[in-house]
């Protein structure tokens, strides 16, 4: 039976599926899990429990062979929007180790460079080339981490306010309706020149690592356990016309999706707290999902912190896509037929 996810879905969420390769930790001498159809759309999975597969359809399925630069084409013209004046959310979900930083973040070298990189650079490139037509664009970027719902500046140390607010950030709606984090640092971009727009990128990066990485040291949690959303935030004026437009590109990193051992270590208090925090937040995506899809009068957006900060790119005007990252192993096999499953419930 062919699960179709697309037509149910409302115009305007995409869901894209990508298989990372195996990895020198995985077991190399199986048959991969995940057979991925030559139409790059369709994927068959193999339950390792009981030997039955099931297949499924979404919008776009990537191969394990798919490097970084192919699935960045599948996504530039939603990138582009942002500069168009939407409000774009892209997500990666799936289970820790699946590839969801190598997705949105990747690593150092050239090739290896994710979503964000790749989408402020080509947002550079195109707000040079529109210097010509008189455009001109101010860009900043922000990163917040959300823990147990609770937001967190990353980029707090380059806040030039002198008494930063860097817990508990609180959602606000601004007069025109938009949702915004109150007091969240916002680093300019430089526009003119490429080359120092990168290199502030690369700056803000490691100042987000850091930070999250002492912060999660400090709480004993592991950043798997947490959201982290970059933000830029992109205005144009035409020098011309006046015409002003203001868009903004969410690049969401969510908390992995396993299902938690209850028992053992899992199970004192602190993480169970996560575990439930996650559970919401991630199940709250999936309500507002289907609310969308069905159309349905109320969205219930604000049910976490996550569906109410990015609601403008999920309702309205707003353009989301939600990449599944799965891990090819058999012993994954399980939680990869959940993740599916959860991008299909979308439906
Ligand atoms: P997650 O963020 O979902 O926990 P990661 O992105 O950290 O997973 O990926 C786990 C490991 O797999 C990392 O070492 C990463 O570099 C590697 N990896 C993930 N996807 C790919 C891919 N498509 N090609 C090569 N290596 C990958
Ligand atoms: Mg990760």
């Amino acid at each position: 039976k062919m699960h179709n996810c697309i037509q149910e879905l409302r115009g305007n969420i995409r869901v894209y599926v990508r298989t990372r390769p195996f990895l020198p930790n995985d077991q190399t001498n199986e048959e991969p899990a995940i057979d991925v159809s030559p139409d790059g759309e369709s994927l068959t999975i193999l339950d390792q429990r009981n030997g039955a597969t099931h297949d499924f359809k979404f919008d776009k399925v990537f191969p394990p062979s798919a490097g970084q630069d192919n699935v960045f084409q599948e996504v530039a013209d939603f990138v582009q929007s942002a500069l168009d004046g939407y409000n774009v959310c892209l997500f990666s979900y799936g289970q820790t180790g699946s590839g969801k930083t190598h997705t949105m973040q990747g690593s150092g070298n050239a090739a290896m460079r994710g979503i964000i990189p790749r989408a402020v650079e080509q947002i550079l490139t195109q707000a040079k080339v529109l210097q010509s037509q008189k455009w001109s664009f101010n860009l900043s970027a922000s990163f917040l981490e959300i823990y147990n719902e609770e937001i967190k500046d990353l980029l707090v140390q380059m806040s030039e306010s002198k008494h930063p607010d860097s817990h508990k950030l609180k959602i606000k709606r601004s007069r025109e309706g938009k949702s915004y984090v109150d007091g969240l640092t916002e680093v300019p971009i430089e526009t003119r020149d490429s080359a120092t727009g990168m290199q502030q990128l690369d700056a803000l990066m490691s100042v987000a690592a850091r930070t999250r990485s002492v912060a999660s040291t400090k709480m004993n949690a592991q950043s798997s356990r947490s959201h982290s959303v970059f933000m830029l935030h992109l205005r144009g004026i035409n020098e011309d016309s006046g015409t002003v437009v203001e868009g903004t590109l969410n690049l969401c990193d969510l908390a992995g999706s396993e299902r938690l051992d209850r028992s053992g270590a899992d199970s004192d208090a602190q993480r169970l707290r996560e575990t439930q925090a996650i559970n919401k937040s991630l199940s709250c995506l999936g309500d507002v999902f289907n609310a969308l899809a069905q159309r349905a009068s109320h969205i219930p957006y604000r049910n976490s912190t996550l569906t109410y900060l990015l609601q403008d790119c999920l309702s309205g005007d707003g353009k989301a896509l939600m990449f599944v990252n799965l891990s090819p192993t058999s012993a994954s096999s399980n939680e990869s037929l959940c993740s599916l499953r959860f991008a299909q419930r979308v439906n």
